[in-house]
């Protein structure tokens, strides 16, 4: 929504794309396959990426046929993503990539993937050398391999790329500048109303059920309280999609929401169990002992995804001049 018109985008502003975003994910709407092209990798291009990228991929991005993934975790590189393994060796023309990635949602799916690789040995300066190229997911050397989340979803995957030959014109941006653009990229991710509205549906779901039943004094207070963190939430939310818009990068504020919103989000599932459980079990509607399962056993990896609670922290730490 907020790409140019020249791109396939509408030249809406942030706010009106945190609408129509807000009302699918209330709604539950599958919005897993594009959600990465739409919020991240496509902003990331539009920022970094060379005039004939922007034109070959966002168009296709927007018309919802070019699925996006992160390629930024490997098996021993998470929170302190600057020890990546994957490395792109120079060769004529382009790049030759060796390594692996995991965790990375719906590769399965996905057309290209962004792959975060050295392309200098690690140096004292840890944050060098590091560089983002667009890797085509169904070239000859990638395989790809799902790992079934705690809940039996397959969400996300191993990455390996054994040989894969890489053109120059899918290098992001300038080769070893890798790690400002990632930063960049993160801000995109850490703010949006997906950090805490993963459990919408089911808050909404168990208000139901519990005004079918007629809710006691301690279920009012329980979702009053869930309802009031929701709405400070929003406009945190809200807030930081004005500062997107008006061209800053507020990375501190985006790390507040998202350490706010996954916490929220992960204390819902078993304070809905507690009342729901109690409260209204004659009259709980089809549907909800289901998606509160769900709910419970996907609620770990809230505050992982995206950056961990310790990292956040450890970034406001760093804004607030403690560290
Ligand atoms: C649902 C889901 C989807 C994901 N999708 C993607 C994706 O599409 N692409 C992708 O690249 N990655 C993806 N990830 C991976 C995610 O980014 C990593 O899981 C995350 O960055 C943490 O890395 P790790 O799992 O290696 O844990 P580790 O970094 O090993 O951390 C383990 C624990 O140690 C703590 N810790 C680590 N370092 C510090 C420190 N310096 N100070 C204090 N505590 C610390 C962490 O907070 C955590 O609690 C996904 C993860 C999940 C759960």
């Amino acid at each position: 929504m907020t790409w140019p018109e020249q791109y396939g985008g509408s030249n809406c502003s942030y706010l009106e794309r945190y609408v129509v975003i807000e009302e699918l994910l209330a709604a539950g709407a599958p919005v897993g396959a594009h959600w990465i092209a739409d919020r991240q990798s496509g902003p990331l291009l539009l920022r970094f990426g060379t005039e004939q990228q922007k034109q070959h991929y966002l168009p296709k991005m927007a018309q919802g046929e070019c699925f996006f993934a992160i390629g930024m975790s490997e098996p021993n590189s998470g929170s302190d993503l600057a020890s990546i393994k994957t490395t792109a060796k120079r060769v004529d023309g382009g790049w030759v990539v060796n390594g692996s990635k995991i965790w990375t949602s719906w590769a399965h799916v996905c057309h290209q993937m962004i792959t975060l690789c050295r392309t200098e040995p690690a140096s004292d300066n840890r944050h060098a050398g590091l560089s983002q190229l667009i890797i085509d997911l169904s070239s000859d050397g990638v395989t790809i391999r799902p790992i079934k989340s705690m809940a039996g979803e397959q969400h996300f995957n191993e990455v390996f790329i054994d040989n894969v030959f890489v053109a120059d014109d899918a290098v992001v941006g300038d080769i070893n500048n890798g790690w400002n653009q990632v930063m960049a990229e993160l801000a995109f991710e850490r703010s949006g109303p997906e950090r805490f509205l993963s459990c919408y549906r089911l808050l909404e779901a168990c208000i139901e059920s519990l005004r079918a039943g007629g809710p006691s004094a301690q279920a009012n207070r329980v979702i009053g309280q869930f309802i009031a963190k929701l709405m400070v939430l929003r406009q945190m939310s809200l807030s930081v999609a004005s500062q997107l818009q008006a061209g800053k990068l507020p990375v501190n504020e985006a790390s507040v929401v998202k350490d706010l919103g996954t916490s929220f989000e992960q204390d819902l599932p078993e304070a809905m169990r507690s009342i729901v459980s109690v409260e209204a079990r004659p009259q709980v509607e089809e549907g909800v002992p289901r998606m509160l399962s769900d709910a419970i056993l996907t609620a770990p990896s809230f505050s992982l995804r995206g950056g961990t609670r310790e990292i956040l922290r450890g970034i406001l730490a760093k804004g607030l001049g403690l560290r």
